[in-house]
């Protein structure tokens, strides 16, 4: 070893060796005196942060305050450890750059024994750490989609299993999705064509997300959501069907338009123990329940099926063969004169001749007729079927050509841009006078926010047929909107005609319906009406119309014949 004295030429040489490193080093220098605290940066360490050698004080802090805080303590620990007499430490950290952007450093340090200083170096590596992330996204990952692959969706489904735990009005479904017939796309359109689709389906499954979901994609066609906090069966169904919704709207693949269309199905986890795989594996044995099936769009798998969930399943896909199977009947109710005692008009209500259930009423499928647009085309077969029954009634009573026939138009129904022409495209396929035609709406519908209610209730009404307000006195009609909109009659709910002998509050309600009907110019139609005290009642008020059991309840067409032909007669 040399024998080194304070101005011997080696001591200056190793000086002048040591100012080289310093200062040409690749990897930034460090030193620190652990008994001034002094420290001092190099040129390179100050570089690496995007500084000049004047820019940063050799001060501990300058390095303290550049340090990620979720770093810092690793970093202070592994600092008091080199104090302690650790002979070397090595760890990586973020430290901010100059320029705002956190940079990944490799931080090496080194004592020698019984020396103050200590000592190291800093390297970036940033870009290898980047590299490092990229792989773990590529092995979690789909490359396609960018959606989390099999692998990582399991592992959330674990976390959420775990979560859910804690959380016991909180379940967490899998539901799993396959596309249909996604083969006949990739033959028929070609790969490119076929991933474009799977992108696509992607995007818009994702817009379906909430916060805390996952989707992933697990091969091919075949996608799985994770529904972290469901209201349990019916909450999932409710996404499934929004999903079939979503699926639902056309997209342009290479000049064609293509729809999409897949089978799901569920799996609500019932305990934290429940393993990922197992719900999943639940998942898809559902989904190839409902593609066996081959009529619902999704299952519910679940040991002990949650009876209404499933029932409304079997319904909603029983309801989209009815109307081609011919399955449902309109039948009339009787709206009279209550001044003259005469017939009017007759209500055309839906019904539905299950093969098995019977005669099932419309308040069971309209609501889901409205939530899977089928409305539509049932509306359409209602209006159609309803005027030429119309027709018939009016061919074989001509003493009855002033009677009309009132048809109900959901929310749906009044949306769909093409209702003026399919109303117009009935009256004159049947050859009903429009107007022995009314169109019944509730006040939800016709009050809807939406910039055309106005300009489509002037469209219907140019038709020549009668608008009326269905429910009158359960919503929130605008006095302004009542006044501006081309309406004919108000029908008043039957809550306000049930029990009103007995009820003052409910009179009143009538009685101002009655009034503001007469300031607006409009007809009044009481529906419900029960008992002969109802019926004096509102003859009294000055009611013009009304229906209800106490006339007739819906008759089949052959009973509201024999009806016209015999009048009953009433008090
Ligand atoms: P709505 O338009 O208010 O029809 C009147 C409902 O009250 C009918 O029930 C009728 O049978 C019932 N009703 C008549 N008189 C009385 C009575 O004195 N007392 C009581 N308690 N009820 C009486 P329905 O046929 O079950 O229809 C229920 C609802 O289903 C209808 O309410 C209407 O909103 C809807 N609906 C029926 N047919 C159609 C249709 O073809 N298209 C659409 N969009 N909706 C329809
Ligand atoms: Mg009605
Ligand atoms: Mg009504």
């Amino acid at each position: 070893m040399e024998n080194i004295s304070p101005c011997s030429p080696a001591l200056h040489s190793a000086e002048t060796r040591l100012a080289a490193t310093w200062a040409g080093a690749r990897d930034g220098l460090w030193d620190w005196d652990l008994e001034n605290g002094a420290v001092r940066y190099s040129p390179r360490w100050k570089e690496l942060l995007g500084y000049a050698e004047g820019e940063i004080p050799d001060r501990p802090e300058e390095w303290f305050r550049r340090v990620h805080p979720q770093d810092i303590d690793a970093f202070k620990r592994a600092l008091a450890e080199l104090a302690g007499g650790a002979g070397r430490i090595e760890l990586e950290l973020r430290m901010i750059h100059r320029g705002g952007s956190w940079r990944w450093v490799l931080c090496r340090g080194a004592r020698a024994s019984g020396a103050s200083h200590v000592g190291g170096s800093l390297t970036d590596v940033t870009a290898l750490k980047l590299s490092e992330n990229r792989l773990l996204v590529e092995t979690m990952h789909d490359r396609l989609t960018g959606l989390p692959n099999e692998s990582l969706f399991l592992d959330r489904l674990a976390l959420a299993l775990v979560r859910s735990s804690r959380r016991p009005a909180h379940s967490v479904a899998v539901l799993y999705l396959d596309l249909d017939r996604f083969h006949t796309v990739n033959d028929s359109c070609g790969v490119v064509a076929g991933d474009e689709l799977l992108v696509e389906i992607a995007r818009r499954l994702t817009g379906e997300l909430r916060l805390g979901d996952t989707l992933g994609r697990l091969g091919g066609d075949k996608f799985a959501l994770l529904l972290d906090g469901v209201r349990g069966a019916e909450g999932a169904v409710e996404h499934a069907r929004e999903i079939a919704r979503t699926l639902k709207q056309p997209l342009s693949l290479g000049g064609h338009e293509v729809f999409a269309q897949g089978s799901m199905g569920i799996a609500l986890a019932r305990s934290a123990a429940d393993r990922p795989e197992d719900l999943l594996r639940d998942a898809i044995t559902a989904m190839h329940r409902a593609k066996r099936d081959g009529t619902s769009v999704c299952e519910v798998f679940d040991p002990v099926m949650n009876v209404q969930a499933k029932e409304r399943l079997k319904l909603e896909a029983d309801l989209h063969h009815a109307l081609r199977r011919g399955e449902f009947v309109l039948h009339y109710q009787p709206i009279v004169s209550l001044a003259e005692g005469g017939l009017s008009a007759f209500e055309a209500l839906v019904r539905w001749q299950h093969p098995e259930r019977g005669l099932v009423r419309p308040d069971l499928f309209i609501p889901i007729a409205e939530e899977t647009g089928l409305i539509v085309p049932l509306g359409s077969w209602v209006l159609e079927e309803a005027c030429r029954a119309m027709r018939r009634l009016h061919e074989r009573f001509p003493d009855c050509a002033h009677v009309s026939v009132a048809v109900n138009l959901s929310g749906r129904q009044f949306e769909d841009k093409e209702l003026v022409a399919s109303v117009a495209a009935a009256l004159e396929r049947t050859t009903l006078a429009p107007n022995r035609l009314e169109l019944e709406m509730t006040e939800s519908v016709v009050m809807a926010p939406t910039h055309h209610n106005a300009e489509r209730l002037h469209s219907l009404r140019d038709l020549g047929i009668r608008l009326l307000i269905d429910d009158f006195g359960t919503g929130y009609s605008s006095l302004s909107s009542l006044q501006s909109f081309p309406l004919d009659s108000l029908k008043i709910d039957r809550t306000f005609v049930s029990r009103m002998e007995f009820d003052a509050d409910k009179r009143e309600i009538v009685r101002t319906i009655l009034s503001l009907a007469r300031t607006l110019e409009m007809g009044v139609v009481a529906e419900g009406i029960e008992t002969a005290e109802q019926l004096a009642m509102l003859r009294e008020l000055g009611c013009e119309h009304g229906q209800g059991f106490f006339f007739s309840n819906a008759l089949d067409e052959r009973a509201a014949a024999s009806w016209m032909e015999n009048p009953p007669s009433w008090g």
